[in-house]
């Protein structure tokens, strides 16, 4: 855990959150400034910069972000209308939070390619 990390706190309880899923490796929650009509952040509970930093001893914590993106699709509606999934990592992939996240964005027909 990274006592200064936006998304460590929100793992500990110490930073509100509007969370919609939690579970023993994940917790997933409603990004502050949403891009779509449903965006929801999936993160793992161990602080992880990005997916360049994953090792295979999170092979477990990669497997339940999967299954929680299928809870959070099914949980907010987006199941059926389809969704898209990202992840940024690094400046090029514009990412700005130093702790691994799934961007779970829908509700609305997206553009591609992403700008
Ligand atoms: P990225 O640019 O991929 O690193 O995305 C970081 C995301 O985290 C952005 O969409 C922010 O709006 C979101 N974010 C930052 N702080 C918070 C917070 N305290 N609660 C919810 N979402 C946040």
């Amino acid at each position: 855990m990274a006592t200064e990390c936006v998304f460590c706190r929100i793992v500990r309880g110490e930073s509100p959150a509007g969370v919609v899923y939690r579970d023993e490796h994940v917790v997933a929650f409603h990004d502050v400034a949403p891009q779509a009509p449903v965006h929801v952040l999936v993160i793992p509970r161990k602080h992880v910069a990005s997916v360049l930093e994953l090792e295979e001893a999170d092979d477990a914590a990669v497997l339940a972000i999967h299954g929680a993106i299928r809870q959070v699709a099914h949980l907010t509606g987006i199941a059926r209308t389809g969704f898209r999934v990202v992840t940024n990592c690094g400046p090029d992939g514009h990412q700005t939070v130093f702790h691994l996240h799934y961007h779970v964005l829908g509700g609305r027909r997206l553009g591609w390619p992403p700008g």
